[in-house]
């Protein structure tokens, strides 16, 4: 990705936003697309990039067709490595329909394989400041494995500081299970 020619070869150049790994080098799921690509929309400005930007445009075009789901504009195109805000969406949409399908009363086992999967993100996780900001977080705020609306509880809490951190709306716990298991009660999504 970097300048390998002229007299910085030996020190490649990245796009000012890419964030770097430990290793000291790119690390795409740490950075959000948009200031990572060098792709340019229509009008200039930065955006998610060629396919990305016509599948946002034609997402605009097809709206009021019913269509509901549009893609992000800002997301990397559909056969790219994702970015952090892709690789966090999928993550937290895993780990909360994990929690709200986990039993009311789990055995001893299910308990030992929860722990062990919520214990291995910030060691595993490949978006590192992430990762190691889940660690400290874990360690004052332990999992609640004990059952399925403790879990959910608890992770929405954990969402919920990372989405403070970011400078994001809190999202209301109470509203969990609509979210993530029955849906609305409007029927929309039945
Ligand atoms: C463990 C972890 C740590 C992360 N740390 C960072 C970080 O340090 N820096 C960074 O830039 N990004 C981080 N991310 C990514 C970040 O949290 C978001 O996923 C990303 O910014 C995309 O945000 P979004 O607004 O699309 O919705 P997301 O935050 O991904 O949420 C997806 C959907 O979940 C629902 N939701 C929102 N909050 C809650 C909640 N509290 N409980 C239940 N459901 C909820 C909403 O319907 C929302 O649309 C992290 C992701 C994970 C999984």
């Amino acid at each position: 990705m970097g300048d390998t020619t002229g007299p910085s070869a030996s020190k490649p150049s990245y796009p000012p936003g890419m964030v770097l790994g430990p290793d000291g080098k790119p690390c795409k799921p740490c950075t959000a697309f948009r200031n990572w690509t060098k792709s340019k929309s229509p009008t200039g400005s930065k955006t998610g990039g060629g396919q990305g930007s016509t599948a946002a445009m034609m997402a605009a075009f097809a709206s009021g067709t019913g269509i509901k789901s549009v893609p992000e504009p800002d997301a990397p195109p559909a056969h790219c490595p994702p970015d952090v805000e892709q690789l966090g969406r999928a993550t937290w949409t895993f780990l909360h329909t994990t929690a709200a399908y986990y039993p009311e009363r789990p055995t001893p086992n299910q308990r030992a394989n929860m722990l062990n999967l919520l214990h291995s993100l910030p060691t595993l996780y490949p978006c590192s400041h992430c990762a190691s900001h889940l660690g400290e977080n874990l360690k004052d705020h332990p999992p609640d494995v004990s059952g399925r609306v403790p879990l959910s509880r608890w992770l929405c809490e954990r969402h919920n500081d990372v989405n403070e951190r970011l400078g994001k709306e809190r999202f209301d716990c109470a509203k969990t299970d609509e979210r993530w298991k029955d849906g609305p009660s409007d029927g929309s999504c039945d």
